[in-house]
């Protein structure tokens, strides 16, 4: 395999970072503690979006944790959204 075949197996991909906010305490951890910030809900649909937008085929909801993210529900239902892809 070459370079080109190699780079051509990747699959676009991008991290969204949701929120700050986690259950966790881990000392090592980069996201900022004491004043979570989240994403609102619009923000997140357009990023989403947009990524569809320009072919990204994987979103990976990271944070903290993005479980806690209050509109995660919400935007892993796509029925409202250009992107539903992601349900394929
Ligand atoms: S986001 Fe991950 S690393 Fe940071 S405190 Fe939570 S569990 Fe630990």
């Amino acid at each position: 395999m070459n370079y080109q075949e190699l780079v051509n197996t990747v699959v676009p991909s991008v991290n969204l970072f949701l929120t700050s906010e986690c259950n966790m305490g881990c000392k090592f951890c980069f996201a900022p503690s004491g004043h979570a910030q989240a994403l609102p809900q619009d923000e997140t649909e357009r990023i989403i979006n947009e990524c569809h937008d320009v072919g990204i085929e994987k979103i990976t909801f990271v944070g903290g944790e993005p479980l806690l993210y209050p509109h995660l529900y919400d935007v892993v239902h796509f029925d409202h959204l250009d992107a539903k892809w992601f349900l394929k």
